[in-house]
């Protein structure tokens, strides 16, 4: 079987590199295509400005392959069958547009079309079935062959799946408040200045909230054929997000209220334990066997100890006790720049390619 040839647009920043780390040996997806701000005789030549900042060296197969300015539509349809985008808001909306028109299919982490109602915005273990959007998108915005689907912001990784369980099990959650306390590298490299970090914590990102809690109801929401997709209207959520100086790990302390059946905490672990979705029967590469897991030590989960627990791409929750004031607390973690970032585009792209929505071109 042949790979399907990938690109990667802003390969040099923070989740450029790990897309070029993490898709080291992927079975189904070789890197063919690197993009950047500018043109660069190789990857290695392009990625020396800032560093590179992975735990292994560069691919041996990436080190040498040509960087294109990302404006170069023409060497990306030469070069590649889908591109994953790690590119900045703001130069996201024009060149993610222009790729999809161009009749490639894009895999976004970028926020430019988190809020366009025919663009999903998939944690695949929530919401599979959001991709059946894709053929309303492409007739909206006259794509033939390319789409663009995002992934949500990284802050909300950590806790949108142990909220999901709970739903999946027949708990109406219907409140939330969520005080996030996020790493270094979500603010990409070089990111935030050590002498503003270091020995401090900042009690601002900007956008940070607003996504946190408008960004959960499009991932809950349900396709229409004519509207796109339609948010979901039963949950309330108030973020507080935070910078700490953490490599890297999401932290999330979150309380939250049920409507109707209250749920014991056992039935909530038990909920967590229990779930399993369509990535884990698919049997997706990146999917983790335990989505939740729940740490039953008093000072767990912490970023240094469960980050990479599944590879990075499980959460890790604990803590969990009656609130006095809503009806339970509990912290969880994610890897934002795993789980966060890179990882969950690739999971993205692996539930597109089980699904017959990314093929060779
Ligand atoms: P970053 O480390 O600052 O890297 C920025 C990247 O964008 C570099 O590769 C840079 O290339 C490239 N770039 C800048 N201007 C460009 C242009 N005009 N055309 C093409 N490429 C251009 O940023 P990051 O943390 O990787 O974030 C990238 C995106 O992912 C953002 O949309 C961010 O919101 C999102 N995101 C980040 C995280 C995280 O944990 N860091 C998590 C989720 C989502 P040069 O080297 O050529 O300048």
């Amino acid at each position: 079987m042949r790979k399907l040839r990938a690109g990667v647009l802003a390969a040099t920043g923070a989740v450029g590199q790990n897309y070029v780390h993490l898709l080291r040996d992927h079975p189904w997806f070789e890197i063919t295509f690197l993009a950047a701000s500018k043109d660069s005789k190789s990857f290695e030549e392009a990625v020396s400005a800032r560093g590179w900042f992975m735990g292994q060296d560069i691919p041996a197969d990436v080190r040498k392959l040509r960087v294109f300015e990302a404006s170069n539509l023409e060497a990306a349809l030469d070069g590649c069958d889908f591109v994953f985008s790690a590119l900045d808001k703001d130069v996201a909306k024009d060149l993610e547009m222009k790729y999809a028109k161009a009749g490639l299919p894009v895999v976004s982490n970028a926020s430019a079309y988190r809020g366009d109602p025919f663009v999903p915005m998939l944690m695949p273990e929530i919401n599979a079935d959001h991709i059946r959007v894709i053929p309303a998108q492409q007739r909206r915005y006259g794509f033939k062959d390319g789409f663009i689907v995002v992934k949500p912001n990284c802050s909300l990784q950590s806790y949108m799946k142990p909220i999901h369980a709970l739903m999946a099990a027949g708990y109406n959650v219907d409140r939330l408040i969520v005080h996030t306390q996020q790493a270094a590298s979500g603010a990409g490299r070089p990111g935030v200045s050590a002498l503003d970090l270091i020995d401090n914590v900042v009690p601002f990102i900007s956008g940070e909230e607003e996504k946190s809690e408008r960004e959960p109801l499009k991932i809950l929401g349900s396709v229409d054929n004519d509207k796109g997709i339609v948010d979901y209207e039963g949950l309330a959520i108030s973020a507080t997000c935070t910078r700490v100086p953490v490599r890297d790990g999401h932290l999330a302390s979150v309380n939250i209220s049920f409507r109707g059946k209250k749920p014991s905490a056992d039935q909530i672990r038990l909920a967590w334990a229990l779930y399993r979705r369509e990535p884990q029967e698919l049997g997706l590469l990146f999917a983790p066997d335990q989505p939740i897991i729940y740490r039953d030590e008093p000072n767990r989960p912490q970023p240094v100890l469960d980050r990479d627990s599944g590879n990075g791409m499980a959460v890790t929750a604990g803590r969990l006790r009656e609130c006095p004031v809503f009806d339970y607390k509990f912290v969880c973690l994610s890897h934002n720049t795993v789980r966060g970032a890179a990882g969950g585009g690739i999971l993205n792209a692996e539930l597109l390619y089980a699904k017959d929505c990314l093929k060779p071109r």
